[in-house]
């Protein structure tokens, strides 16, 4: 496959856009190469600017869950602009999508939109500082909560009380307020919470974690997480930015049985238009501005094109609950078909999964944390990507990102997928 045109586009784009994007991990820096520059895509498939067709695994890294241009999505957003695309006023739409969602997510009562998952998770944790009172949260290392200050702070040594921040730009101030924890280690948690009593006021996690690659949570780690929370009066955030009406209708807390107190989403809620979502038991919820103390706000929150996109997702779901079966068995036909032509290639991997996510490191150990996911075999990635991306299957640009599996995907799309896997594994 050839990528001229793209190359020249991302020349053009690196004049006047920092690196030539808008969200740095598509700049392709962990894999080496040129961005791709997609012109539309349909269905399963992108099609770039060189004319080439790419298999999707990435999928708008998560919204695109029934397929690109998906028809009814795309109907909605049409027939909406015509109307006006932003009023700054209450639409019914926005009440319609609320009743939905909550109606869809366990154990919620309300939900405020916003624009992006950072804003919804960056949103929830200042609502939880003001309901508790108290400055202190608890994030997991490698889990991934949007770019707001308080989440960029990576494990390290010595990290284990304080943390560090990673990004030049949070303060040290910031960054001592965010207590570093290691998923799916519930002694850890436990360790925080007894040498911070009193002063934490939320624990923030991804249910299912799916920016270091897929890591399901052990048993009982989620279980544990709400009885630490319930007994020492902290509340339990579940980041289902990436897992919200993915994994179950409800997301996680349904899925795995699990009560959070405060519940974020982004990705699959706007369809593929910029959407982020809160949403929380009334006690909780009435702490928000206008009702109460907690001020948050925004001039397109409730956008009438987004929410009529999210809307119509929403609804696709809610009436074909079967999908995330399909999806699940999809995504287990993807693992079983990875699995053989590796073994046979005697390439050291582990495959992670669940319902529609799925990714795969390369080395043998098991995958349970930020530090086992960080062993995998980077060089053997890179040439598994590049070499799948010639094939014409795309996967995310990192090894530390899930492939996501849409409803698009045909069984002869896998077939595809794994046959040119098996090709690829001979390289490795
Ligand atoms: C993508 C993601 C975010 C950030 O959402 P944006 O819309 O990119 O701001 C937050 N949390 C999780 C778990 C995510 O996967």
């Amino acid at each position: 496959m050839l990528y001229q045109r793209s190359s020249q586009l991302f020349a053009e784009a690196e004049k006047v856009i920092p690196g030539g994007v808008n969200s740095p991990v598509r700049a392709f820096k962990a894999v080496g190469g040129t961005p791709i520059f997609v012109e539309r895509a349909k269905g399963a498939y992108l099609y770039d600017v060189d004319g080439n067709r790419l298999l999707d695994y990435i999928n708008s890294w998560g919204p695109m869950i029934l397929g690109h241009a998906f028809e009814p999505v795309v109907h909605a957003v049409i027939e909406k602009a015509k109307l006006g695309t932003s009023f700054g006023m209450p639409t019914e739409l926005e009440t319609q999508i609320a009743s939905l969602a909550v109606e869809m997510v366990p154990n919620v009562d309300k939900i405020r939109f916003v624009n992006s998952g950072t804003e919804a998770c960056m949103s929830a944790i200042r609502l939880a500082r003001g309901f508790t009172n108290r400055d202190k949260i608890i994030k997991f290392a490698g889990c991934y909560h949007g770019h707001s200050d308080s989440f960029l702070i990576q494990a390290g040594s010595g990290a284990v009380t304080f943390g560090s921040p990673n990004s030049p730009g949070v303060t040290a101030g910031t960054a001592k307020d965010t207590l570093l924890a290691t998923y799916n280690d519930l002694e850890n948690v436990n360790a925080l919470i007894e040498a911070n009593k009193g002063e934490i006021a939320a624990i923030i996690v991804e249910p299912v974690a799916g920016n270091m690659g897929c890591i399901p949570p052990k048993a009982g780690f989620l279980e544990g997480l709400r009885t630490l929370c319930s007994d020492n009066g902290i509340l339990l955030i579940f980041d289902e930015v990436m897992t919200g009406f993915r994994l179950a209708p409800g997301g996680v807390q349904e899925l795995l049985n699990v009560n959070a107190d405060i519940v974020c989403f982004g990705k699959v809620i706007g369809g593929g238009l910029p959407v982020g979502a809160f949403a929380a038991r009334n006690e909780i919820m009435n702490f928000l501005a206008p009702l109460g103390p907690v001020y948050q706000a925004g001039t397109l929150s409730g956008n009438p094109l987004a929410m009529a996109a999210g809307l119509a997702m929403l609804k696709a779901l809610n009436e074909d609950k079967e999908v995330f079966e399909r999806l699940a068995a999809k995504t287990a036909y993807l693992h079983a078909g990875l699995e053989k032509v590796l073994k046979e290639n005697n390439i050291a991997f582990t495959i992670n999964r669940i319902g529609s996510m799925i990714s795969v490191h390369f080395d043998s150990s098991p995958v349970i944390d930020f530090k086992s996911a960080a062993k995998g075999d980077n060089e053997n990635f890179k040439k598994f990507f590049h070499g799948m991306l010639q094939a014409g299957v795309y996967i995310a640009p990192s090894a530390y990102e899930t492939w996501f599996i849409t409803d698009a995907l045909s069984y002869e799309d896998l077939d595809f997928t794994i046959n040119a896997a098996a090709t690829v594994a001979q390289t490795l």
